[in-house]
């Protein structure tokens, strides 16, 4: 009896490994959704949304998901009518999440574009003071070509702008495709869970409200607002969470003005009507009272 117990656990560990080792290395394939015939969603497993627009010339991106789903999110953009040479790559901030196509799209004479203050990100390591990760800064070659301060509009009809309120990052931008009626927002609106506020290059919870205000007035009732995390939103969606970032700004506001840290924002629990539906608020709530002392505070 025991050696059969015993005969069977190493037989079942071996059939594990055998089985489990290819499973582990094979990358799941992305998932491509449509949004109009000529303007798509890629989404590659455990990583941010990317949007294609394909034309005559080739595909245009908006965000390029990180290094290590590179190879997957090209290969799904390929397989778009004349999606094999990507002539425009729009990153939406700085974070590895976006930019990790950047190098390998340089090469191919990609034409790259980013709010200036991207750039300038890019151009140095950062190391996030919440968790000690370094993100190393990427090759010059890599770098965005085409940065701008304000607002654009390419020969296509699309426009970018830049959203300045510094919701996630101090160079997050929008990319709205008029003819589509569809708007790619990166990581200023989440379409699910709290968002992160990185408030190391700029971001604050001020910001996030007045990034949603902003975006607000790019949309219309029929608009599709394309997140980098979840699914797609709506003007009403934005307005929902405006009420609800607004809501809890006030309160952490009200809190760093009587002198209380983070670590009592945490534990006023000011996120606590939203979290059944949001999840545990608490990175997020400390994430923005940091955020508000770096903001207010200059000599911080
Ligand atoms: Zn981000």
């Amino acid at each position: 009896m025991e050696r059969r117990q015993l005969l069977k656990a190493a037989i079942g560990s071996a059939a594990g490994l055998a089985l489990g080792a290819p499973f582990l290395r094979a990358q799941a394939p992305a998932e491509t959704v449509k949004l109009a015939d000529d303007l798509f969603i890629i989404k590659v497993p455990g990583e941010a949304n990317v949007i294609a627009q394909t034309d005559a010339e080739g595909a245009l991106l908006v965000d390029g998901g990180s290094a290590a789903g590179s190879d997957a999110l090209l290969k799904a953009v390929g397989a778009l009518p004349n999606g094999s040479k990507v002539h425009t790559l729009f990153n939406t901030h700085w974070h590895p999440e976006q930019t990790g196509s950047n190098e390998r799209l340089a090469k191919t004479g990609t034409t790259i574009i980013a709010h200036e203050n991207t750039r300038l990100w890019l151009g140095q390591n950062v190391t996030w003071p919440w968790d000690g990760k370094k993100v190393m800064k990427l090759p010059k070659a890599a770098q965005p070509t085409k940065t701008f301060y304000d607002k654009g509009t390419l020969p296509s009809g699309i426009r970018y702008g830049w959203i300045a309120d510094a919701a996630h990052t101090d160079g997050d931008l929008y990319v709205f495709f008029p003819k589509q009626n569809v708007l790619a927002v990166g990581d200023a609106a989440y379409g699910q869970g709290w968002p992160v506020v990185d408030w190391w290059t700029g971001g604050w919870i001020g910001g996030i409200v007045g990034g949603l205000q902003r975006l607000q007035t790019v949309a219309d009732k029929d608009t599709k607002i394309i997140p980098a995390r979840g699914p797609a939103l709506t003007l009403d969606d934005l307005r929902t969470q405006v009420d609800m970032y607004g809501t809890i700004y006030d309160r952490l506001n009200q809190m760093m003005n009587r002198g209380r840290g983070p670590s009592e924002a945490v534990e006023a629990k000011p996120t606590k009507e939203f979290d059944a539906k949001m999840g545990n608020g608490d990175v997020f709530v400390r994430r923005c009272a940091e955020s508000l002392w770096a903001y207010l505070s200059p000599d911080a």
